[in-house]
């Protein structure tokens, strides 16, 4: 995956995307990250696309990628570039893990769920990483390899840092809180980690938007990014919806689907989440409003 003038070209705007993986119908979770994406592309006068994140197979529903285009679609939110589906992309994620492979950042790892959580309470009583402890990085001792690991740096070099125009500044040590990570699983499939990088710079992706439930996810991203010569671009992470009991807001904790009948009363439901003012008119209308007090906001900030 060479990084190519034509990506620079692109990269030259601002490009966005929301990327939903398609384990269901889009929920007001799901909608407020798409909406709050949407309205930063627009705000920016920027370009914003769409790709389906159906690398984890055995999660995904079958029609759940054409419901959710065609319920953005109904909300007035259509991608300026036909989606890509990262089923489709699985070369350049191989691509990337040779490039990273020559350059000697992986190894293979034998550790089994088990023996891994074994180590860490092991770690955890001497106060050491609590992440994955680099069982294999010296090899795999006699074990059958099984998934695909990438080293993290030692010592300083391991604090990673970004400033989220949401969150503020964050770092995270990927050395001590997290470990060598995982980019080709055990089962054979494509680490989101790997996948979303690759894609963000290919795509020519400058600004990230998405759930804060990502936040921790970044570092390991930027990290990606470095080995990979890929630009790190500029993130900002939105609050994520919880439900009654304070879960976040996903297939899995009974979100409903969003009701395409009531447009406009979707979006004040996830633009009152982002903080932006009830707003009247039409579909039409209420996107233009909100855009300009996101203009005006993320203008302040
Ligand atoms: N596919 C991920 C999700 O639905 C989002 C990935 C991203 O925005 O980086 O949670």
């Amino acid at each position: 995956m060479a990084v190519t003038a034509a990506m620079f070209a692109a990269a030259a705007g601002y490009r966005g995307r929301f990327a939903p993986s398609p384990t269901g119908p889009l929920h007001m979770g799901s909608l407020v990250t798409a909406l709050a994406s949407w309205l930063d592309a627009r705000a920016h006068g920027g370009q914003w696309l769409v790709r389906i994140e159906d690398i984890d197979m055995p999660r995904c529903v079958r029609g759940a990628d054409e419901d959710i285009l065609q319920t953005l679609a109904r909300l007035g939110m259509t991608p300026d570039e036909p989606p890509v589906w990262q089923s489709r992309r699985e070369a350049h994620y191989a691509e990337a893990l040779r490039r990273l492979d020559a350059a000697g950042q992986l190894y293979p790892c034998g550790c089994s769920r088990k023996e891994i959580a074994d180590s860490l309470v092991h770690v955890r009583e001497r106060h050491q990483t609590l992440g994955y402890p680099g069982t294999c990085r010296h090899g795999l001792n006699g074990k059958l390899p099984r998934a695909w690991r990438v080293r993290v740096p030692d010592g300083p070099a391991a604090t990673i840092c970004f400033d989220d125009r949401w969150q503020g500044r964050q770092c995270q040590d990927l050395e001590t809180e997290l470990g060598d990570f995982v980019l080709r699983r055990a089962d054979g499939l494509w680490a989101y980690q790997l996948a979303v990088v690759v894609d963000d710079g290919l795509q020519g992706i400058t600004h990230i938007v998405r759930g804060a439930d990502l936040l921790d996810s970044t570092p390991r991203q930027i990290h990606l990014q470095h080995l990979l010569g890929l630009p790190t671009p500029s993130y900002l992470h939105v609050p994520v919806v919880v439900n009654e009991i304070g879960e976040k807001l996903s297939k899995q904790s009974g979100a409903q689907a969003i009701d395409t009948g009531a447009p406009l009363e979707a979006l004040r439901q996830a633009g009152r989440h982002l903080g932006l003012a009830n707003n009247e008119g039409n579909v039409q209308d209420w996107l233009a409003r909100a855009t300009e007090e996101w203009r005006q906001r993320m203008a302040a900030a």
